[in-house]
């Protein structure tokens, strides 16, 4: 099953390419194993899945530790509280949920040496709401250039979360914004070249909009049960 709807998955994001004419590699996909176990990873790296995101830190070591045997790479896409940046620091590729400095600081110095940095993007909060994670638009250029001078950590882009849109173009609306930011900071001089925008619901949108890498868990694993 899992097979089948990681396939399914992979032609939405190459329909979507072909639909914003861009190429159909352009996209790079994320499966968010969230909530499902070392078991189900291990069947979507079977079907050729590498990558995976994960948003409960002690959720995610126990599997990564469970899995050593294959070549994975993970990425933290949840919130990340100061007591918890050495594990992702030791044991993560990625980290998209980067909103403020302290906590990057604290990543940039549990970083091993032997490892290559870790590779970041900022969550922007680009829909404004006031109480969601995420640095506020008009903060990223200051937050991104204090981040990019970091010596264990590589700043790769901008990682979005919009509230559920109710259409194609209401999405579309959001993504947008967020590729302007991108652009804006790219303009500035900061080299990004991940957008981090798009799940299950909003992939089309996202793609349109010009996401980078898609983070998909419900379209490839099935629901989730509520914590
Ligand atoms: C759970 C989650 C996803 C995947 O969401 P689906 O709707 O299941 O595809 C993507 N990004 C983040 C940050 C998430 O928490």
């Amino acid at each position: 099953m899992i097979a089948r709807q990681l396939q399914d998955v992979r032609a939405r994001i190459a329909t979507a390419c072909r639909a914003a004419g861009r190429a159909p590699d352009a996209v790079a996909l994320l499966a968010v194993s969230k909530t499902f176990g070392a078991d189900a990873v291990r069947a979507a790296h079977a079907a050729g899945q590498n990558a995976f995101g994960e948003n409960y830190i002690q959720e995610a070591v126990d599997k990564i530790d469970a899995l050593r045997d294959l070549p994975l790479q993970w990425h933290c896409i949840g919130p990340i509280q100061s007591n918890k940046t050495r594990l992702v620091a030791e044991r993560y590729d990625w980290a998209h949920s980067l909103d403020r400095l302290k906590i990057a600081e604290r990543l940039s110095a549990q970083r091993p040496d032997g490892l290559t940095p870790l590779q970041v993007c900022l969550q922007v909060n680009i829909d404004g709401g006031p109480t969601k994670s995420g640095v506020a638009p008009a903060e990223a250029l200051a937050l991104a250039r204090a981040v990019a001078a970091l010596p264990r950590l590589k700043l790769r882009g901008l990682m979005t979360i919009p509230e559920p849109a109710p259409d194609f173009d209401a999405a579309l609306a959001v993504h947008r914004r967020a590729r302007a930011l991108f652009d804006e900071l790219n303009a500035e001089g900061l080299a990004l070249d991940t957008l981090s925008m798009g799940m299950s619901a909003d992939l089309e949108a996202a793609i349109a909009a010009g996401s980078t890498l898609v983070r998909i868990g419900t379209a490839i694993f099935g629901s989730r049960v509520p914590k």
